[in-house]
């Protein structure tokens, strides 16, 4: 028997499509009807200036306004526009606390990582039965079905065996 984290089996799925988005070719965008604006701190705001085209490259347009403010016109379509905000903040500042030692290559993982964890569907959803098929077609082919990103496993693993043991079965009890 196979039990399966609905949220971070998606996270797993979301997660690959989005390491792979490049600038030449980005996810879905939505505009925001509003622009969100930010005002960056110093250290966002070098960290904004650095992480840049990874942003742009993950779906999000960002536009600089005046001194360490920016306006975030897009985001990727799959983002809840309520979490654009935070979501920003939260890779500019683990930008930043990387001082430059992330390569670009981090800073994408990081990205999709954060961006699949907002935008994968919640632990106390209710699937439909074909939302559930859907989600583990995908992740069936996906590259590591097994871990979210962060290392959290996707899928649990239960034999007869182990469930007999959790009821107290002693061994071969079946054939009794
Ligand atoms: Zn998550």
């Amino acid at each position: 028997m196979l039990l399966i984290d609905q949220h971070v089996a998606h996270e797993r799925i979301l997660f690959e499509r989005f390491r792979a988005s490049t600038t030449a070719n980005p996810p879905a965008r939505q505009a925001l009807l509003l622009p969100e604006t930010l005002d960056l701190t110093p250290a966002q705001s070098a960290a904004f200036e650095r992480v840049r085209p990874e942003l742009e490259a993950a779906g999000f347009d960002v536009l600089e306004l005046s001194g360490r403010t920016v306006a975030v016109s897009a985001v990727p379509a799959e983002l809840p526009p309520g979490d654009a905000r935070a979501l920003l903040l939260e890779i500019l500042d683990a930008a930043g606390s990387s001082q430059g030692r992330a390569s670009l290559d981090a800073v994408r993982e990081e990205i999709a990582a954060s961006l699949a964890c907002r935008a994968a569907i919640k632990i106390n959803m209710r699937l439909t039965d074909e939302k559930m098929r859907w989600l583990l077609d995908g992740l069936l082919v996906a590259e590591n079905p097994w871990t979210c990103p962060h290392g959290r496993p996707v899928i649990l693993r239960f034999t007869v065996r182990d469930i007999e043991r959790q009821f107290q079965r002693p061994e071969g009890f079946r054939k009794a």
